[in-house]
């Protein structure tokens, strides 16, 4: 395979993935791509479920990235191709873009609309979409997918739009074109993430915090149930639904504003699920600003704690675990201490998906067996475990540009 002229140097891992990309946008538009973008998936550390509720959130971004290899045409249609999806969609980059049948082809559709809105002038494009990140296992791939197509957008359209903006403008393409009414964490994460750091963000007014995360002593193991969250979507509008209605009932614009003492006196004016919901939400963000603080001083007990506890809320206040996924957990307690594992707790938005586990770094590996073949060789569920582990690593951004 030819070697491709990489303008940013990556990680070999990144580089090899955009060389495999570049090589497969050849093979299908028979050019070279101008341009090759990266955006990374992420883990959610702790601070579930809290992001429409203007919470606080802390997750980092993960090293598997959706790379997308792109190139302006002169043809009069633009054409992507997800090797993922192993399937490819016509459109015109500039005419008036609507949301259709809900699908892949939207998350893309969405990010263009998103530059049409801004007046952009588009170019019709080739695009070769090659993600590392796992399709709806909780990781974000959704995200990373459209942040990469506009990080490729906003050089090709010469639209400098800044980060926010874009976290925004793809968050607003997933809500209004794939018709998910996801908060603006996965998108914030892929676009600000910075190596080594976790992100403590604010979803209240998008203040934030780039919290240092020294991993020389822990490790962070990510377990995929292999569950896929196909309840997730009914349900989180359900979930977001309640908590609206326990902020109508006690006249606050979000549930970022109660604390407990409030919630507790007011529990006769809530329903038990609504005052489990908010009961959920309160405790968490308390949990999410407590963990920031053990991070910085590295007090992996402390922290470890706090995902345990986050785990039990997630499961019982807001009821959107699943067996696989408190079986994971349940099986790193075991573990316990003794054998390396902090803490422990799903990460995303439930009903499957992956786990996040804080353990000692040189013990990584056994745990990660461990607790895969307890996990695959139990009778209560059929799904397989697969594990890996990473560190936070840098978001959104350009491998191959033009040189102007
Ligand atoms: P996740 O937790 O992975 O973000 P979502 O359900 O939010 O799960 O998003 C998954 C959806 O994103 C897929 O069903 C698909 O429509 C889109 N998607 C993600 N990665 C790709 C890809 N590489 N190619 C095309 N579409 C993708
Ligand atoms: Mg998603």
């Amino acid at each position: 395979m030819k070697e491709i002229d990489l303008t940013v140097d990556p990680t070999r891992e990144l580089a090899a993935q955009a060389n495999q990309t570049a090589a497969m946008f050849v093979e299908r538009f028979g050019a070279e791509p101008t341009w090759i973008a990266a955006a990374p998936g992420r883990v959610n550390l702790i601070g579930d479920h809290v992001d429409y509720s203007d919470g606080f959130v802390l997750p980092f971004a993960i090293e598997k990235y959706s790379v997308v290899a792109g190139a302006p045409t002169d043809e009069p249609l633009s054409t992507i191709c997800s090797v993922q999806m192993d399937a490819s969609f016509g459109f015109d980059a500039n005419s008036n873009l609507v949301p259709a049948q809900s699908g892949w082809r939207e998350y893309v559709k969405g990010v263009f609309h998103g530059f049409q809105s801004l007046d952009a002038s588009i170019p019709q494009m080739q695009m070769m979409i090659n993600s590392a990140v796992p399709v709806g296992s909780g990781l974000s791939s959704s995200a990373a997918l459209e942040v990469s197509i506009a990080t490729m957008l906003e050089s090709a359209c010469r639209l400098p739009i800044g980060k926010r903006q874009m976290a925004l403008l793809c968050q607003k393409a997933e809500n209004g074109f794939a018709k998910v009414p996801c908060g603006v964490m996965d998108q914030f994460i892929s676009v600000f993430a910075k190596q080594d750091s976790a992100l403590l963000l604010d979803c209240c007014d998008l203040s934030f915090r780039q919290i240092p995360f020294d991993l020389s002593e822990v490790a962070l193991l990510i377990i995929n149930s292999n569950m896929t969250h196909e309840l997730a979507s009914s349900q989180y509008a359900v979930r977001r639904k309640r908590c609206e209605s326990v902020c109508q009932k006690l006249k606050i614009k979000s549930l970022r504003s109660l604390d407990l003492e409030t919630l507790q006196s007011n529990r006769a004016n809530l329903d038990e699920l609504e005052f489990k919901r908010a009961k959920h939400a309160v405790t968490e963000n308390a949990r999410t600003l407590a963990f920031a603080d053990h991070l910085q001083t590295k007090d992996w007990q402390q922290a470890g704690h706090l995902m345990y506890q986050s785990h039990d809320s997630l499961r019982d206040d807001y009821e959107v675990s699943c067996l696989e996924l408190d079986l994971l957990v349940d099986l790193a307690r075991e573990v316990g201490l003794a054998g390396g594992v902090f803490g422990s707790r799903m990460t995303g938005g439930g009903f499957g998906g992956s786990t996040v586990s804080l353990v000692k770094r040189e013990l990584v590996d056994d745990i990660s067996q461990r607790i895969t073949e307890q996990y695959n060789g139990d009778s209560r569920t059929s799904h397989q475990a697969t594990a890996f582990h990473t560190h936070p690593t840098a978001g959104a951004h350009l491998i191959k540009r033009p040189q102007h």
